[in-house]
């Protein structure tokens, strides 16, 4: 049987609310909603940025604290990754939420132009990330928005500041970063097998790159990531209804490539996450 795919979904992200976005959930109680929904849809692991009342990044522990209590009280066995991301949040906030603990946070390996901003991650920065990660246990998942953050993370594990094996995400369609091609995404999991055997992976197209990367990466054997912070249209002329509508579109395709859709204790074994309490 092929491998189960495991469904992410990014359901607010940073970028301010827009006015003609409005299922765009970004209150702590409608993102517990909004990830109720997906996990229902077949969603193994969300991943969550919080917001301050005026909307703007947040990185308020307590926001985050009652988002995962939200989310462990409905979606039991569901995969919670915090965002250490940047758009606005001081760089010594950005992991102050991880005592929290939650199973899995995002850390990009270097830094990268976004299209209007540099995201910056200098090298101390992102080793100070990882060790506290893993010395909470919690399991990162690899940002990987351009080449040289693939061979970062080469060097992190053999120094044993990331755990062995690394789960990698592959991030297409960026302005100023990687653009969304498949011979890239080849040659990056060509090159994830070669130095980091046993790693598991991921890709996430942005905007409307969205869905050609989900059908890129279910054909390779990866798995796949969705959801409004990435892109809030369903097609050229309509918005997405909600992250649960963008998930289930996903799990449509899973069957379309004869992938199973992991149940989040299946996602939890393949990453090598401890199972729900
Ligand atoms: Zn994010």
């Amino acid at each position: 049987m092929a491998e189960p795919c495991i469904i992410s979904v990014a359901i607010t992200g940073s970028v301010p609310r827009k006015k003609d976005n409005p299922a765009l959930p970004v209150t702590v109680a409608e993102q517990i909603e909004s990830t109720h929904a997906a996990y229902e849809a077949g969603a193994a692991l969300v991943h969550v940025h919080v917001r301050n009342d005026d909307e703007s990044s947040s990185s308020d522990p307590e926001k985050f604290a009652r988002l995962q209590e939200g989310i462990r009280a409905h979606c039991r066995d569901m995969i919670i990754q915090f965002s250490t991301g940047g758009r606005g949040r001081a760089m010594e906030a950005r992991g102050a939420m991880l005592y929290l603990k939650p199973e899995m946070a995002s850390l990009a390996t270097g830094s990268v132009n976004f299209p209007t901003i540099v995201y910056e991650n200098p090298p101390d920065f992102v080793r100070g990330l990882a060790v506290t990660m893993r010395d909470y246990g919690i399991k990162p998942e690899i940002e990987v928005f351009d080449l040289a953050m693939l061979y970062n993370t080469v060097d992190l594990v053999a120094e044993g500041l990331i755990v062995a094996p690394p789960h990698v995400q592959f991030v297409f369609g960026v302005k100023h970063a990687l653009p969304a091609r498949r011979d890239i995404l080849e040659f990056e999991v060509a090159k994830l097998r070669e130095m980091l055997p046993g790693a598991t992976w991921t890709a996430a197209g942005i905007g409307r790159h969205q869905l050609e990367v989900n059908r890129w990466a279910l054909e390779m054997g990866g798995h796949c990531r969705t959801g409004l912070e990435d892109n809030v249209r369903w097609d050229k002329t309509t918005l997405a209804p909600g992250n649960a509508a963008l998930v289930e579109r996903v799990a449509a395709l899973c069957a379309e490539y004869c992938r199973p859709v992991a149940t989040a204790a299946q996602a939890r074994s393949m990453l090598g996450i401890p199972a729900a309490a």
